[in-house]
């Protein structure tokens, strides 16, 4: 591992969890070597549950507890109709 495949490994750690397959086992491979990395990544983890806390309760509400709109239940015959010849 060059110190430039370090920080480039690096910098994803910011992206962990919205990294793709090829990218994340990269980076996984790395974090078994690497402890600067590995903690580095916690601190992120860290960083997000805070973030996550700080939200208003309201912003991260369930789904579930939206007010249910005639438009929500979706009946057969009534929902998208595709006009054939499109
Ligand atoms: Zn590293």
């Amino acid at each position: 591992m060059t110190n430039a495949e370090h920080r480039h490994l690096r910098l994803l750690l910011a992206h962990y969890r919205e990294l793709d397959d090829p990218a994340r086992v990269a980076v996984d491979a790395h974090l078994l070597t690497c402890a600067d990395c590995r903690l580095a990544l916690a601190a992120y983890a860290e960083h997000e549950a805070l973030l996550l806390r700080s939200l208003p309760a309201r912003a991260i509400s369930a789904p579930g507890r939206r007010p249910a709109s005639p438009t929500d239940a979706a009946s057969p015959g009534c929902a998208l109709v595709s006009s054939p010849g499109q």
